[in-house]
């Protein structure tokens, strides 16, 4: 019998399963990241976590261990060029790993791992041109075309919130402005929502804050929307249009037969696949969405250790 692993490496959390050679999880454990310690102690928690889902498996039995991290990736290398979320730059991190635990590492970007769960073991079974499409607190893809994951010439391929959708449009972290994650993410939600409070909107939202703006979130929009405010219900319906938008651009450039939506905001407003899949007919190219479906993502919070234990079971060649 043998066995991988998964890890999902995040600011917040880190996740780490033990699965079956299909990926299915065995095991499951997620901690906190002690992030304000630094890289070194990070992965030390890591192999930690790691080692405490192996336990005394044998050794050969462990086929390769995949780590989804958010970030900029080198994939040939496992390096982290850049990530924002764990504020760290150019750091070997499979090379570290490896110094600690003797399997074969493999490190991927965790939105992509994501779209590698998806293409391998949930909503695109079956499917070889894919858009995944996760909407959180960014925007992130990944791209599959001819059922592999697509990298492009150094593996940053698939930064889909990053795409320009209103050249005067506000500035984003990534350095550019106006990008659709900063019209149609889970923070643009809450943005776009305090704002139109801000403007005396009347809606039950300024009450169920209790004054107090941070408490917004996604699921509170939700929320507000299913009792029938006004205004929740034309953000989730702005929200639903600027997504559809950004797709109907994916699609008229890549022509897939698949969209599929996940991420904490498609599963706080699942209704929200069903308007982007009726934006997309409209503003796509008729020819192009003619065999196109738009779904909702099977996996949740759980996408990236999957997702990273595909990775493992590819060898590191997704
Ligand atoms: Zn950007």
């Amino acid at each position: 019998v043998y066995y991988l692993v998964g890890v999902d490496l995040g600011g917040t959390k880190i996740a780490t399963a033990l699965t079956d050679t299909d990926c299915q999880i065995l095991k499951y454990d997620a901690v906190r990241t002690e992030a304000v310690r630094g890289p070194e102690a990070i992965i030390d928690q890591m192999v930690s976590e790691i080692r405490r889902v192996i336990e005394d498996l044998p050794k050969e039995s462990v086929l390769g261990i995949g780590v989804a991290c958010a970030g900029l990736i080198e994939p040939s290398t496992g390096k982290v060029l850049y990530s924002p979320n764990l504020d760290w730059r150019d750091l070997p991190l499979a090379d570290m790993i490896a110094r600690r635990l003797d399997y074969p590492i493999y490190v991927g970007n965790d939105v992509n791992m994501a779209a590698l769960g998806e293409l391998h073991y949930g909503a695109g079974i079956g499917k070889r041109q894919i858009v995944c499409v996760f909407v959180g607190t960014g925007i992130g893809g990944g791209i599959v075309i001819d059922g592999h994951l697509y990298e492009g010439a150094n593996g940053f391929a698939g930064e889909i919130g990053h795409v320009t959708i209103d050249w005067d449009g506000p500035d984003c972290p990534s350095g550019n402005a106006g990008c659709w994650e900063g019209f149609a993410s889970g923070t643009a939600m809450q943005r776009r929502t305090l704002a139109a409070l801000d403007r005396g909107e009347p809606s039950m939202l300024a009450e169920m804050l209790h004054g107090d703006p941070s408490k917004m979130r996604v699921e509170l929009i939700a929320e507000a929307a299913a009792k029938g405010d006004a205004l929740a219900r034309r953000i989730i319906a702005e929200t639903g249009e600027l997504l559809g938008a950004g797709c109907a651009n994916l699609v008229n450039i890549l022509n897939p037969e698949r969209i599929i939506l996940g991420g904490g905001v498609i599963r706080g407003v699942p209704e929200l696949v069903d308007m982007v899949d009726a934006v997309v007919r409209r503003r796509a190219l008729s020819d192009a969405v003619a065999g196109l479906d738009v779904v909702r993502a099977r996996f949740g919070r759980e996408a990236g250790v999957i997702g990273a234990a595909v990775l493992a079971k590819l060898a590191g060649k997704p």
